[in-house]
């Protein structure tokens, strides 16, 4: 086999692409991570509402393992972790009601959210310590090309990087998807995700809040200020337009309304931002030289909160798979051996974005059969401990952990 100096390059330094890093370089394995943007600055953790990042993960315990697994948990300041144990799901149009709680399914914390940006600062604190990872910040991959033993990336500032293996965690609009020709299954669902930090009359006791409304999800998820949240409210275009357009006052007003008093008050709201809504999934992850993974292979719909919980599991397994690889003396940039990861990964994927599908056309429907159904559907499942269980280990777990 050719000699290179690195052994894997990845592409992108997002959550997936700093996590794949650090866990292949703690394995052994040498990494050239290529960024298209320059560094993050580290975030200062302020405590007025717009010090708050308004992108925040909800972290399941698999995905928590991960991080810690990785060294990158310790860096993350606890007085920035809201761990909770309850969660709350309604039909605001109904009497459809879900709750779930950590100790009915015997764990401390059903999970934790996470502003983005400090989950991003933790891991780079991992991999800038590292010797065996380099990182070239503000110098994206804009070409690649392979060869039997390996691939050959040209950047922005037109330098060449080899390596038996590229993996490309580049982000839901994956250029390098595209360049490599993988064929992707994409929609929109002409639906806008508004994110903001908002402040509550109450405290939220450690509970995510869920309410299906006629505008669409909109979820608060609890932050470690006792009395701040974070909301995700996916709205159909072009509503979300008008609902940005709104002022404070008459956008909080629309908030609660949509949460239909089942949540505490919210009183005051941060600066908003919207990110328009795609689903997409790669047919394959892997070809000879190349994998996908996180969002680069599947985005999904945020009504769950599990995009970067999918990506972590595979970050888990294909560092598992290349890292076994490596030390078997096998070459780890092969299709062949790279399937055992689109494997293991790509069931679970689908099945957690068709889950989500059938989630939102159940609940985007009008129709009052539709209605009638799923508020039925929901006390069902709260009163049948069994089902209850299932879907909450569903919610708990990852692959490959
Ligand atoms: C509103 C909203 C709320 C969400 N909430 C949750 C939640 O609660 N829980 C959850 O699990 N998930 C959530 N998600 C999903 C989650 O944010 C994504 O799954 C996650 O950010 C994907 O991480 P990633 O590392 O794959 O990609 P990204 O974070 O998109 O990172 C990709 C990186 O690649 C870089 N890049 C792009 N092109 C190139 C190139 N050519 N060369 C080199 N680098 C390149 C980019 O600059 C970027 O840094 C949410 C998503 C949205 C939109």
């Amino acid at each position: 086999m050719t000699h290179y100096d690195q052994d894997v390059i990845v592409a992108g330094a997002g959550i997936a692409g700093l996590a794949l890093s650090a866990s292949l370089a703690q394995s052994g394995l040498s990494v050239l991570l290529l960024e298209a943007s320059p560094r993050p600055s580290s975030p200062t953790l302020g405590t007025d509402i717009d010090q708050w990042d308004r992108r925040v993960s909800a972290l399941t315990p698999a995905s928590v393992g991960i991080l810690r697994r990785v060294g990158a948990w310790a860096h993350i300041d606890p007085k920035r972790i809201a761990p909770y144990q309850s969660m709350q799901v309604w039909d605001a149009e109904g009497t459809g009601t879900i709750e779930f709680e950590a100790a009915e399914v015997g764990v401390t914390d059903l999970g934790y959210i996470v502003e983005n940006r400090v989950t991003v600062d933790a891991l780079l604190a991992v991999v800038e310590r590292s010797s065996r990872v380099r990182i070239e910040w503000g110098d994206g991959v804009e070409g690649l090309a392979r060869d039997r033993d390996g691939i050959t990336v040209t950047t922005q500032g037109e330098a060449q990087w080899s390596a038996p293996l590229l993996v490309a965690a580049d982000g839901a609009r994956s250029r390098l998807r595209d360049m490599a020709g993988f064929k992707t299954r994409n929609w929109s669902y002409h639906q806008g995700a508004i994110v903001a930090t908002v402040a509550l009359e109450q405290s939220h006791d450690g509970t995510c809040f869920q309410a299906f409304s006629a505008t669409g999800p909109v979820a608060l998820l609890p932050l470690a200020d006792p009395c701040l949240c974070s909301i995700v409210w996916s709205v159909d275009d072009p509503e979300w337009e008008r609902l940005m357009a709104l002022d404070s006052d008459g956008f909080t007003k629309a908030l609660n309304a949509a949460l239909a008093g089942n949540a505490p008050a919210v009183c005051a709201i941060g600066e908003r931002a919207v990110f328009p809504l795609h689903q997409s999934h790669a047919v394959d992850y892997v070809t000879d030289r190349l994998a996908l993974v996180a969002d680069a292979a599947h985005s999904i719909h945020p009504l769950a909160g599990q995009g970067i919980n999918l990506g972590l599991a595979d970050v888990g397994v294909l560092a598992n798979v290349v890292s076994t690889a490596y030390h078997d003396d096998l070459d780890w940039g092969k299709a062949n051996l790279l399937r055992r990861y689109q494997r293991r990964r790509k069931t679970d994927n689908l099945a957690m974005m068709a889950a989500m599908e059938a989630f939102k056309r159940g609940f985007g429907n009008r129709h009052p059969l539709a209605l009638v159904a799923r508020n039925v559907g929901l006390n069902w499942v709260n009163q049948t401990p069994l089902l209850k269980r299932w879907f909450a280990a569903q919610a708990l777990a990852a692959e490959g952990l």
